[in-house]
């Protein structure tokens, strides 16, 4: 099957190609009204137009939103908050209008935080607790805690260069701040966050016995973020924790200073057998070539502590809107809009490999995804590169209005990133990112950091280019 993808890749590659042949240059700027650009864009300026409309004067985003997060808060993967989520997907889907709502099954880890979560500076007598959370897959600690002296490193060269002397029995604390100075927050994460998902590993290779990890924001502040982490098969398993950037500064620059400093440490998570859980799935039928498929979709499940509204409510919320939105403009697309909301993108993408093993004889046109939170959409990020990028770019020159037609080299999402590595072009949703990292994994990704306008924007980009892939493709 492997070469079939391939090929419907190429087809509409070379499809984008004789597209961006026969166009002019595409407009400069943003608020204004584009210019008729090729064959087919003034239908796609009024298209932006009407989806705009709808999606903000009659637009359902945040009440559908605000429905997950009333019923569904804190959907970590094989809890019972994610399986309200998966039975809130499919009624959803239902009163949509979808048609082949069906759930798909995967296996998914499952890992309780439990009660107790402590760490604490330790001097003398007193005991300073600072501000933690557990990273997701750690394993606790022994019952009644562990203490240790504290090192600070700020990469893993530098924790292999200090080698086993200096970090055996010792808790590590990993203290690379995010950059800020790079144009967006998620390059940012990409260049951190290695150090939150293996620095347990990499410590414990050197004999460490805990790990602590600068919380992933660019902000200075009081409020720990989690997220997953991973071990290493032969690598001793030890504890790891997020800390507040606050407190990780102020420990790093007392270590610089010369100080010998210890913490106490305490946590009772622990991992079960993985449980069933489900994607959830429908349909818009298309109208002439219904096997062929424009994917859009989002992530069901969410970090334990959080409402999980941006991340990914918003996204699951755009793929459900994006799909309202075409049915309620009374559009009919040829190809199949195929909406996947995907179980166990935060630790473990389970989800997104059944969807792939499942879906591999599928015709899929493109896969877009949203979970880059609900804040005001640019546009979209693109594995298409070459002419196809300049057809793709042509394509979301309608969405230049409003100020979301940005169409940038990139990937697509975590969760389409099976179908990428099979030759499926894929797209991401792409948003202003400056406070993406402010709630990200923690206590504020609650609704109330949602702006509806905003998260509505998001909804008519995406039906948008799903409504265009799939009558370019159709063209055929
Ligand atoms: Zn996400």
């Amino acid at each position: 099957m492997h070469n079939a993808f391939r090929l419907l890749a190429l087809s509409l590659a070379c499809f984008a190609a004789a597209c961006s042949g026969s166009r002019s240059a595409l407009p400069a700027g943003s608020g204004t009204q584009p210019r008729v650009v090729s064959a087919g864009s003034e239908a796609r300026v009024h298209l932006a137009a009407e989806l705009h409309r709808l999606g903000l004067e009659e637009g359902r985003s945040y009440e559908m939103l605000k429905s997950l997060l009333r019923e569904a808060p804190g959907r970590l993967s094989g809890s019972p908050m994610a399986e309200k989520a998966v039975d809130w997907a499919q009624r959803t889907m239902q009163s949509i209008g979808l048609v082949n709502i069906r759930r798909q099954p995967c296996m998914v880890p499952v890992w309780e935080r439990g009660e107790v979560e402590r760490l604490e500076l330790i001097e003398g007598e007193k005991r300073s607790q600072l501000p933690i959370l557990a990273l997701g897959g750690s394993i606790g600690t022994p019952a009644g805690g562990l203490d240790g002296e504290l090192i600070v490193v700020r990469s893993f060269d530098e924790l292999r260069t200090l080698g086993r002397k200096h970090c055996e029995g010792k808790i590590v604390l990993f203290n690379r701040p995010m950059p800020r100075a790079l144009r967006s927050t998620f390059v940012a994460y990409s260049q951190t966050v290695p150090q939150r998902v293996s620095g347990a590993a990499e410590a414990a290779k050197l004999g460490a016995k805990a790990v602590v990890v600068r919380s992933m924001t660019t902000l200075v502040d009081d409020l720990p973020h989690t997220g997953v982490m991973r071990y290493q098969d032969g690598v001793p398993k030890i504890p790891a924790v997020a800390i507040a950037t606050r407190a990780a500064a102020q420990l790093a620059a007392r270590i610089k200073k010369g100080e010998k400093l210890r913490l106490h440490l305490e946590l009772n998570c622990r991992s079960l057998p993985d449980r069933r859980s489900y994607n959830v799935i429908g349909e818009i039928a298309g109208s002439k070539h219904p096997e062929q498929i424009v994917l859009v979709g989002g992530h069901l499940d969410s970090w334990d502590i959080c409402e999980g509204a941006h991340d990914d409510g918003a996204g699951v919320v755009h793929a459900l809107e994006a799909c309202r939105l075409i049915l309620a403009a009374g559009l009919r697309p040829k190809c199949t809009i195929r909406c996947v909301l995907f179980m166990n993108e935060e630790n473990g993408l389970r989800g997104a490999h059944a969807y792939d093993r499942e879906h591999v004889g599928d015709k899929h046109l493109a896969a877009i995804e949203s979970d880059r939170g609900g804040y005001s959409p640019l546009g979209f990020t693109t594995s298409l590169r070459g002419p196809a990028l300049d057809w793709a770019q042509n394509l979301a020159a309608a969405l230049r209005a409003y100020d979301m037609g940005a169409m940038i080299q990139g990937g697509g999402g975590a969760d389409i990133s099976p179908l990428k590595k099979r030759g499926v072009p894929v797209f991401g949703l792409a948003t202003i990112s400056h406070r993406y990292f402010d709630m990200h994994h923690s206590r504020r990704d609650k609704l109330e950091a949602v702006n509806p306008r905003e998260l509505a924007l998001g909804a008519v980009a995406v039906a948008y280019l799903a409504q265009v892939l799939s009558e370019e493709a159709g063209r055929r």
